[in-house]
């Protein structure tokens, strides 16, 4: 039995579903929050209370921790899950509600500090003895720029330090290009985080993105629960994510997983978190560790069979994982596309009203959105309108599934990026597992998609 009584989800969209869902198996209350704008969301429609918390844009309403706390006082909710985005990496909000008797479903407010931090998150990282991409020691400056450039070797790749969705990042493929990279590094991220300070990396050519699920009890007890390949991105956002990669050995799988696993248990890390590498020519190159549930967990979920929603409310209310390590079992493949309301040819945002809803079902199939007939997207929040994920027994049987599938799902009235996967899932370099984190950009700029 849970200590948690009544969870108070502060999220929207897909995330916030997928808590619900877990809190009503496990017999705890729910509370939504939204904001005007998604008054008729389902999210709201299914909790078994619902809190108004601002006007639509998040700065008022999702963001607004003054609001959520006081929303947690008037229903009495005892547990925050945060979802993704929006506060789930905010140290100041999992430090106010602790301040305030609530537990905050996630890692203490310190863990996020510690890796919300690029720079101090990739010395800790090396200090866990997890390997990182050869680089500055810290923050570079213009007048020292050249000396660590040469010292790393051509190409670098300069990033800011309190970095985000790729922004703030600039390569420097000779000597030539490197001040101007710096400089134009520094203002992008003066003016998306407020805070101009850049580090350098050595920059990766044709790398995967590996990702590694792990999840800890606070206690010294870690597992990790293999690895997610997200190199399917465009403009450093990930479209497609897959469990197994297609280019890891079980070995290899097991050795990374292992490492990860440690460095947690030496952390005393607790609840979920994923430890993002760059995977080059047989090598693991750390970049950063997210402290929060992942918007693509249903693939691990898919292979593992374990619910990572349960598992993080049960480390919150101090019981442990359910499983131990050699009870992990990894079992076929998964996919998961991210369907947005995007234009697939250009991806620009397609909000508007959903006039037809058809999910598709059969053996092996999940999705997890909180469109339905009827749905009006509202204009202001991330596109992400809902997540497909097929789980087959191997590769072949997921893709021959997913092709399946992605025919059978019906979203009219606005656009989305449905018809990029249906491309997506027969062509042969996808299909033979073959591709980096620059297949997709080249594909769609060779395709006239
Ligand atoms: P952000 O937090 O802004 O998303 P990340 O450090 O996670 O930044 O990097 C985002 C993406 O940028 C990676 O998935 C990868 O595609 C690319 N990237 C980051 N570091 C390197 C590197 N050293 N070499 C090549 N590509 C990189």
């Amino acid at each position: 039995m849970s200590t948690i009584k009544k969870i108070l989800i502060a999220n929207r969209g897909e995330i916030a579903l997928r808590v619900l869902r877990a809190c009503k198996e496990l017999g705890i209350a729910s509370v939504a929050v939204h904001s005007t704008a998604d008054a008729d969301a389902m999210h709201v429609r299914l909790a078994d209370e619902s809190v108004c918390i601002g006007p639509p844009p998040s700065r008022d309403s999702y963001l607004n921790i003054h609001e959520i706390v006081a929303a947690c006082e008037i229903t009495h909710a005892d547990a925050v899950h945060p979802g993704y985005g929006f506060l789930s990496e905010n140290a100041k909000f999992a430090d106010i509600l602790d301040a305030h008797g609530i537990t905050f479903i996630g890692p203490t407010a310190d863990h996020i500090r510690l890796m919300g931090d690029k720079i101090t998150a990739k010395q800790t990282a090396q200090e866990l003895g997890i390997p990182v991409v050869p680089g500055s020691d810290g923050e570079v400056k213009p007048e020292n720029a050249m000396e660590i450039a040469r010292q790393i070797g051509f190409p670098v790749l300069i990033k800011a330090t309190a970095g985000g969705g790729g922004r703030g990042m600039k390569v420097a493929r000779t000597e030539d290009d490197l001040m101007e990279a710096l400089n134009t590094a520094r203002s992008e991220a003066a003016a998306a985080f407020g805070n101009d300070a850049v580090y350098m990396e050595k920059y990766l050519e044709k790398p995967r993105h590996i990702e590694i699920q792990v999840f800890g009890d606070g206690e010294g007890n870690a597992i990790h629960l293999g690895e997610r390949d997200c190199s399917l991105q465009r403009r450093h956002q990930k479209v497609w994510e897959e469990a197994n990669s297609p280019a890891l050995t079980l070995e290899q799988r097991m050795k990374i997983g292992q490492i990860c696993a440690d460095a947690m248990k030496k952390l005393k890390y607790r609840g979920a978190g994923t430890i993002e590498f760059l995977y080059e020519n047989g090598e693991f190159y750390f970049i950063e560790m997210n402290t929060r549930l992942q918007v693509e967990h249903p693939v691990t979920e898919a292979i593992t069979g374990i619910d990572l929603v349960y598992e993080q409310i049960r480390v919150a209310s101090g019981q442990g994982l359910s499983v131990t390590q050699d009870e992990v079992v990894f079992r076929g493949h998964a996919i998961e596309c991210r369907i947005n309301a995007e234009d697939p040819r250009n991806f620009t945002p397609s909000p508007g009203t959903i006039t037809h809803f058809h999910a598709p079902g059969g053996l092996g199939v999940r999705v997890d959105s909180g469109a339905y007939a009827g749905y009006k997207i509202p204009p202001y929040y991330d596109s992400l309108i809902g997540k497909l994920i097929v789980h087959g027994r191997d590769r072949r049987e997921c893709l021959m599934r997913l092709r399946r599938v992605l025919d059978e799902f019906v979203i009219d009235g606005i656009k989305t990026t449905l018809p990029l996967f249906q491309d997506l899932v027969s062509n042969t370099d996808i299909e033979a597992g073959e591709y980096d984190i620059h297949w997709l950009e080249k594909y769609l700029a060779a395709d006239s998609h």
